[in-house]
């Protein structure tokens, strides 16, 4: 039996957010069809905006102490300061082979089409567009010590925080038997900010009905047809390193079946779809790798965060897919040099940015400039570009899974028959609150 039915009867909740999605398309296709002033300010931007921010809203709330209370029990779990360290080291190195892979694999394949000759530039309105200055790579890897741990939470600085939680990891280790309450409460917290990701996804079939509809609401689809060739081949491209590539360097590295791994990161997929924030998909991901698939929290928890910052395939593949675009559009020859800098360029803007919706767009903006090409031209594909970020990101996160289950199965650190389990972490109904237990709790605070 798959995850398509749980317990008596019963939709899982991954078919019953598939469903919400397919809803949430038509409606939102039809409000955009009938579309007034009082349907887009209250109906669209109002009501299922708010619902679907809310539900964002939630999820993000869970960022920042799932990921430091899970890599507090992940560094203590590895127990080993080196093992910690070449987990970092292949990784990195992991994510970056794909990140470079995706963006070149795309820039061939927009070479080969050549999407946007020919394209006939009117009555777009590329004023206003301003370009955004690369960070130096010096400045990135300096800031990854935080100043102030304090404000890097706050802010939710991902690479910062996860710096200072393995820095702490690291001094509770080596405090040994005085840390034990410590680390006892962290895996309490863990435990708890993990039962809070399942009171969440309990509501993610009216959360991603409301993103949804939204998005179709205010994009409508009339808007792909001036770009259509950009968007057909930038699909074409996500799909190519989601179904070939990355499946490719799964099955290589790691000897993993890709059939299983597609069906159990679905669910942390259509969330990075419906909100196109990595980050916020970062307790979705974490929960799908290690519940679902296996992988220890030692290696997830410090491998999901990781690449949901420094990793993305899928918004490297649009900047390729788009530079190239771009280029055909103003009659630009790039060149093997330029091409190259793109592909080093999007490697290295992708390491500084977090994962959140459109940072791709700035992302280009940056590559633009530095190619020589007008900054402008992001005005011709920003009206698409909602719909491609909800795609690239899905795409983005399940790069972070599959090195994330590659890393892991190097180091020993997946257990297999979850793995091939296909109902392991299935989300039933396992919300109920046990009135005796409840009562015995209260009492027992009382009593104290
Ligand atoms: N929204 C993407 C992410 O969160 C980044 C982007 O391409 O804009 O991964």
């Amino acid at each position: 039996m798959t995850d398509v039915q749980v317990g008596k009867g019963r939709m899982s909740l991954t078919v019953q957010i598939m469903i919400a999605m397919g809803a949430g398309l038509v409606l939102g296709i039809i409000l955009n069809l009938i579309g007034n002033d009082f349907i887009n300010t209250h109906i669209v931007g109002g009501f299922f905006g708010m619902v679907g921010r809310m539900f964002v809203n939630a999820l993000q709330m869970l960022v920042v102490p799932l990921v430091f209370f899970s890599l507090i029990t992940g560094v203590a779990g590895i127990g080993d300061i080196r093992v910690l360290g070449r987990v970092g080291g292949k990784s990195f190195g992991l994510y970056m082979l794909t990140t470079a892979t995706a963006i070149a694999v795309a820039i061939v394949i927009a070479s080969i089409v050549a999407p946007g000759n020919g394209f006939v530039m009117e009555g777009i309105d590329t004023s206003g567009v301003t370009g955004s200055e690369a960070p130096s790579v010096w400045d990135t890897f300096a800031n990854i010590v935080p100043r102030n741990p304090v404000a890097a939470f706050a802010n939710g600085e991902m690479l910062q925080i996860i710096f200072y939680t393995i820095v702490l990891g690291i001094a509770a280790l080596m405090l040994a038997d005085r840390s034990k309450s410590f680390m006892e409460a962290s895996e309490y917290m863990n435990e708890l900010m993990m039962k809070i990701v399942e009171i969440v996804m309990h509501f993610a079939p009216i959360g991603v009905f409301c993103l949804i509809t939204k998005t179709f609401a205010e994009q409508g689809i009339g808007l792909f047809l001036p770009v259509l060739a950009y968007v057909l081949v930038l699909v074409g491209a996500l799909l190519l390193h989601l179904f070939g590539t990355l499946m490719l360097f799964l099955k290589l590295f790691s000897g993993l079946s890709p059939l299983i791994f597609m069906r159990k990161i679905r669910p942390a997929q259509i969330f990075a779809f419906s909100t196109a924030s990595s980050n916020a998909t970062i307790p979705v991901t974490l929960r799908s790798v290690t519940e679902r698939m296996g992988v220890r929290n030692s290696v997830a928890s410090f491998t999901v965060p990781f690449g949901a910052t420094i990793n993305m395939d899928g918004t490297a593949i649009m900047q390729g897919v788009a530079t190239v675009f771009l280029a055909n559009v103003y009659g630009v020859d790039l060149g093997l040099g330029g091409y190259l800098t793109v592909i080093g360029m999007a490697v290295l803007a992708s390491i500084g940015t977090a994962g959140v919706p459109g940072v791709g767009m700035v992302m280009l903006t940056m590559v633009l400039g530095q190619v020589g090409l007008p900054i402008e031209g992001v005005a011709i594909i920003l009206g698409v570009d909602r719909l491609m970020d909800m795609i690239r990101t899905a795409v983005n996160i399940t790069g972070d899974a599959v090195v994330t289950t590659i890393v892991a199965k190097s180091e020993n650190k997946i257990d297999m028959a979850t793995y091939e389990d296909p109902m392991a972490g299935v989300m039933d109904d396992d919300l109920t609150i046990d009135p005796e237990a409840e009562e015995r709790l209260a009492a027992s605070v009382h009593a104290e």
